[in-house]
């Protein structure tokens, strides 16, 4: 049951998470049941505070279309296969939060009408407006694009207010922490900032869509406990990247 009492900071969300998130460091799995049914668990807790949230899943655990097109597999073939990966994520994290109760769709950018629905913009918000968590499949739809570039483009279809990005590392800094020991991290950076001094927050096509149509990105680290559910409620872990910074 929703609580509408419960702390929350903003109304609407999309949580990207990367398809690595999904699986168990050294593990041979792809997908490991047990830290899907966690990021339910934290999704769930967000959830219930009445936040509509939306997700949007990579694929990068299982294929990354680019890694094949630099072994000689065509880029399109090979970015499709990658969208295909993403939807196999997207019913992992629909199955697990079905498990718990929570309602969800699968919107699928490529029709599969089998296994998701697809992809139209006014029904995922209606979804959003009932309560239902929507989950973003198959990318864009388009190869050379990225899941970034879909997170930062349904972000702002869907009239969220924030792009919330779960990554390996717990914010932005201002040179590389695992090669710089004296690396300073970020709390607030403008998206100007981020520019002028080359940090990397998502690939450049999610990172200008994202500055064009001022869509904040909350950066932080889905290593550390509780920290989905932090990020989803509004805590400021990690780095805000906005127009003031
Ligand atoms: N992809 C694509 N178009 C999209 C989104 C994804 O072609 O709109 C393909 C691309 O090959 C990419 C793969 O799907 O490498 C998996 O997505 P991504 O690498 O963004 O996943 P993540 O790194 O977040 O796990």
């Amino acid at each position: 049951m929703a609580d509408s009492t419960a702390p929350r900071k903003f109304r609407r969300v999309l949580l990207k998470l990367s398809g690595e998130a999904l699986r168990e460091p050294g593990s041979q799995e792809n997908i490991s049941p047990p830290i899907v049914e966690d990021m339910a668990a934290q999704i769930k807790a967000a959830h219930q505070t009445g936040l509509e949230i939306a997700l949007v899943v990579g694929g990068g655990n299982f294929w990354r279309g680019i890694t094949a097109s630099n072994k000689g597999m065509e880029r399109a073939t090979a970015d499709y296969m990658g969208m295909l990966a993403t939807v196999m994520n997207s019913l992992a994290v629909q199955s697990m939060l079905e498990a718990m109760d929570v309602p969800t769709r699968v919107q699928s950018a490529i029709k599969m009408d089998n296994v998701a629905e697809p992809f139209v913009r006014r029904k995922a918000m209606r979804h959003l407006e009932l309560g239902r968590v929507v989950i973003f499949a198959a990318g864009t739809g388009n190869p050379f694009f990225s899941t970034d570039t879909t997170a930062a483009l349904r972000a702002s279809e869907i009239n969220a207010e924030i792009v919330l990005k779960a990554t390996k590392v717990d914010g932005i800094y201002d040179s590389d922490p695992n090669k710089n020991p004296n690396a300073v991290k970020f709390d607030r950076v403008s998206f100007h900032e981020c520019l002028t001094r080359q940090l990397k927050v998502m690939d450049s096509t999610a990172f200008s869509l994202c500055m064009e149509n001022n869509m904040p990105i909350g950066v932080f680290s889905m290593n550390e406990p509780d920290n989905i559910r932090r990020a989803l409620v509004g805590e400021h872990i990690g780095t805000m990247v906005d127009a003031k910074g």
